[in-house]
């Protein structure tokens, strides 16, 4: 029996699955740069030494790349062209070259070129511009390791001789990619976001993960033993014997339960009763599509463009949208996918355009505040929506309205670029369904009015959650307020509905809700039509929906509206889904 006392750490869950066994710590290896003054005759062979141990290193991840795109398809392999582009960049390497012309070391003229870029990137505090960070972080500790002949990581991830669950302060999409799968049962990671290459490898190599959980890599010990619950985003050290037996307990109801799952992959969302709804997937990159597809999806009810902005030098161009659109619009026709127009501002801004500093972010200048704006970019971003609609089931959606005037403005951009399509002879689908994001209580109260506008309603619990609750979504310290059963989130939901279904158009969910099983459930008794979750989640709520009765969800809901007390809607819905579902894991 471990001999610490059992300790939970909660982080954000970036893999499914739960895993536990011994673990292997990769503490953080903090490179020396060594700093030296350079005789002018040592200048010469000092820049051979950096182009040699640049070489190298863009060797080392060709042959990666080349791994990764026999293993893992191309898509993935392409994370690995971004790190060798970085040392690609003439600019930067001039600026290297430079230092060391100056009389500075390899080494220290290295890291203090791209220190500054990962630095510059890393002050901008968006989550996703710090995976790119990380990126940088990356390639500039190869280069490093390199030129000082060291060993990159002090645990060889390839080469573990036993199965181990590894845990570390941050690991790279090069570390993920060269786990071997039958070692390494899953990972956990002081650092990271559910966006970043390394949580979207171990959700293709399907390894549990849990990123973000802040400094487990120092309270853990080699040999310690951990279990990684990447369903719910917890790592527990050194489990007493009762979290042990649950665990254990929960791990073969697990897997015998994902085993049957993919079954009903092409099978309808129907419940006993023969009520049907439309279940969808969630994606933040074309990357993903074919994890929707795979997991049995009946399309993309959101696709989050923004992450095309973030990230980059400069704005994407009409082409480039263009492209990537249609091929994920052609990829799961003639399923729609509903593409979101960008929704950056809150906590996803703009890496091209320098964004005001802002009190409230949530509440500021984001969604369709800032692309009416700036209907220059918007225009280029409808255009190449637009043109994807041609070749697949597209709709259109506009994040972040508070109030008419927005819509119907937003509307008449979207009929001036239709216009001008026509003029210049582009094909477009002219009856390309038009919708809203319903995430702000003000969308809900004046949802009528709103509806005489549009095809549909997607309701965005995760902002709308927080602007009904006053409780900032990213805030750790407010997180016990955010409650998705909150009655007076329920009862704008079911606002929400009614007036949708009084006025002709569908109604779906896109939040995180979505995602979980027991408020999938009371949604569903809500009378939602589509409901669109994580790709991986997708069988796990269509298995749920295909075993309960829809009259019981309903009867579930309506108590869910009349009570202030969200614990009891979770034990009434475990009650119906484990009497219809005993392996349901929850
Ligand atoms: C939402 O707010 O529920 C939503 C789906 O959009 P995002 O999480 O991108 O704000
Ligand atoms: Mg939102």
């Amino acid at each position: 029996m471990p001999e610490k006392t059992e300790q939970t750490f909660n982080g954000i869950a970036a893999s499914p699955g739960i895993a536990m066994g011994s673990a292997v710590v990769l503490a953080q290896q903090e490179l020396v740069v060594p700093q030296r003054r350079l005789q002018p005759d040592e200048i010469k062979s000092e820049l051979e030494r950096l182009m040699s141990a640049v070489e190298t290193s863009k060797n080392q991840l060709i042959e990666i790349r080349d791994s990764v795109a026999g293993d893992m398809g191309e898509s993935y392999a392409r994370i690995f062209d971004a790190h060798v582009m970085i040392l690609e960049d003439r600019r930067s390497l001039d600026d290297v070259v430079g230092r060391i012309e100056d009389g500075h070391n390899a080494e220290f003229a290295f890291n203090a070129v791209f220190l500054r870029h990962e630095k510059e990137l890393w002050a901008k505090g968006d989550v996703y511009i710090k995976d790119r960070a990380g990126d940088i972080r990356d390639v500039r500790r190869r280069v490093l390791s390199n030129l000082s002949g060291m060993r990159r990581s002090p645990g060889d991830l390839s080469n573990l001789d036993s199965d181990v669950i590894v845990i570390a302060h941050d690991l790279s999409p090069a570390d993920t990619a060269q786990m071997r799968k039958e070692r390494v049962m899953a990972f956990g990671t002081d650092i990271g976001g559910r966006t970043s290459h390394t949580a979207i490898m171990a959700r293709s190599l399907e390894i549990p993960a849990v990123v973000g959980l802040k400094n487990v890599s120092a309270v853990v010990t080699d040999g310690d033993f951990v279990i990684v619950d990447g369903n719910r985003g917890k790592v527990v050290i050194s489990p007493s014997s009762t979290t042990l037996n649950r665990y254990s307990m929960e791990i073969e109801r697990y897997s015998s339960f994902t085993k049957g799952l993919l079954r009903f992959k092409d099978l309808p969302a129907v419940t006993i009763d023969h009520h049907s709804v439309m279940l969808s997937a969630n994606i933040e990159s074309h990357e993903e599509v074919d994890s929707v597809l795979e997991h049995g999806a009946q399309g993309i009810g959101l696709y989050r463009t923004e992450f095309m902005y973030i990230g980059r030098e400069g704005l994407p161009s009409e082409e480039e949208q263009h492209r990537i659109y249609e091929a994920v619009a052609a990829a799961v026709s003639p399923n729609p996918v509903i593409i979101r127009t960008m929704d950056l501002g809150g906590d996803k801004f703009l890496s091209a355009f320098e964004s005001p500093k802002e009190m409230n972010p949530y509440l500021g200048w984001r969604g369709i505040r800032f692309c009416l704006a700036r209907k220059d970019i918007f225009k280029v971003h409808l255009r190449a929506i637009l043109r994807a609609s041609a070749r697949g089931n597209v709709k259109i959606m506009y994040p972040m309205i508070s109030n008419l005037d927005e819509l119907i403005e937003a509307n008449a951009v979207l009929d001036e670029v239709k216009a001008e399509l026509k003029t210049e002879g582009h094909a477009f689908d002219d009856d390309c369904e038009v919708g809203i994001m319903v995430e702000t209580p003000a969308a809900v109260m004046i949802a009528r009015e709103l509806a005489e506008h549009v095809d549909f309603f997607s309701i965005g619990s995760n902002d709308l959650i927080q602007y009904a609750l006053a409780a900032d979504r990213g805030n750790e310290k407010v997180a016990y307020l955010y409650e998705p059963l909150h009655p007076a989130v329920l009862r704008f939901i079911k606002e929400t509905i009614d007036v949708a279904k009084e006025s002709g158009i569908w109604v779906g969910l896109c939040g995180e809700m979505a995602s979980d099983l027991v408020c999938a459930f009371v949604l569903l008794g809500m009378g939602v039509d589509e409901l669109s979750a994580s790709p991986y989640v997708v069988p796990e709520i269509k298995e749920m929906v295909r075993s309960v009765y829809f009259s019981d969800a309903r009867e579930v809901a309506e108590r869910a509206l009349t009570t202030a007390r969200p614990g009891e809607v979770r034990k009434m819905t475990m009650e119906k889904i484990g009497k219809e579902q005993p392996d349901m894991p929850l």
